[in-house]
């Protein structure tokens, strides 16, 4: 049982308020999660499956694992969040059984959602040594097939490598609706600036508008950075500080390194 400490089941704590942009993003996932729980009767009368999964990729820090939780706590859903290098770095045999114990809970918490974030670590198409990526990805593929039905069980991955996933994990019935989570555009920059800001005390003279252009190319997560180098900033001043004021936050965008090169976009 300690082996499976890595396991939580989180109580649900993000809103959709909290994720700046990203509209598609959470329609599509309340299509995908939302509808079947609260309008059951209408996918039996038109005849639609609902998905079993569904596959997010994109650049890191673009809020993947936000929007799982988001729609986990808009939804009233348990969540359990599962990351693959944990699963797959278990001795021999255990990973499978990992896979296997993951499920039965989620099983046990439903309705429940399995976030698999860094799912290429257990279901890439370049097999391991001695096969053992080969029956981690099968103990995974069997759950998904299941015989036991998978009632109220959405599993959500997560990657920033869709190249190297294994296409038999996105076959119809398994994680077969796919999503592109992109970098925040100017609009969804400002929402997150004002996001972070609101949080702050800052001087009236900030410019969201300037540092959403000033950001661009940037992740969500190091918008989020920049804010808080900014008040840390603030701080080295003066660590009685009443707030954070323009000329912090513009040193902050002069330290800014942006990871995100065009090859990690789509
Ligand atoms: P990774 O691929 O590295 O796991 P991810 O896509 O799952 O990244 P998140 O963990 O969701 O990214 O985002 C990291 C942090 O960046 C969040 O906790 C949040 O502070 C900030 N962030 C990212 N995107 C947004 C957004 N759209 N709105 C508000 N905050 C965001």
């Amino acid at each position: 049982a300690s082996a499976m400490r890595e396991i939580f089941l989180e109580p649900p704590k993000v809103r959709w308020s909290d994720i700046g942009g990203q509209e598609y993003v959470k329609q599509k996932l309340r299509e995908a999660v939302e509808w079947p729980l609260t309008h059951p009767d209408t996918f039996k009368r038109l005849g639609v499956t609902a998905p079993k999964g569904v596959l997010l990729y994109g650049p890191p820090g673009c809020s993947k694992t936000l929007t799982a939780k988001a729609l986990a706590t808009e939804a009233g859903l348990n969540f359990m969040a599962v990351k693959g290098p944990e699963i797959f770095n278990k001795y021999v045999g255990e990973s499978e059984r990992a896979i296997r114990e993951v499920f039965r809970k989620a099983r046990a918490a439903s309705p429940s959602i399995i976030f698999f974030d860094e799912i290429d670590a257990i279901a890439s198409s370049r097999g391991g040594s001695e096969g053992s990526s080969d029956r981690v990805l099968a103990a995974l593929l069997n759950e998904l097939d299941g015989i036991e039905a998978l009632v109220n069980v959405t599993i959500l991955a997560a990657t920033n490598r869709p190249d190297v996933i294994d296409a038999a994990l996105m076959r119809p019935g398994r994680l077969d609706r796919i999503i592109y989570v992109a970098p925040p555009d100017l609009d969804a920059r400002k929402q997150i600036l004002q996001i972070q800001i609101s949080k702050m005390s800052v001087a009236g003279d900030i410019s969201i508008e300037e540092l959403a252009d000033a950001t661009d190319g940037c992740s969500g997560a190091e918008i989020a950075a920049l804010c808080q180098r900014a008040g840390l900033k603030a701080m080295e001043d003066n660590i009685d500080a009443e707030r954070v004021e323009k000329r912090h936050f513009d040193g902050a965008v002069r330290s800014l390194v942006k990871r995100i090169t065009p090859e990690v976009l789509k």
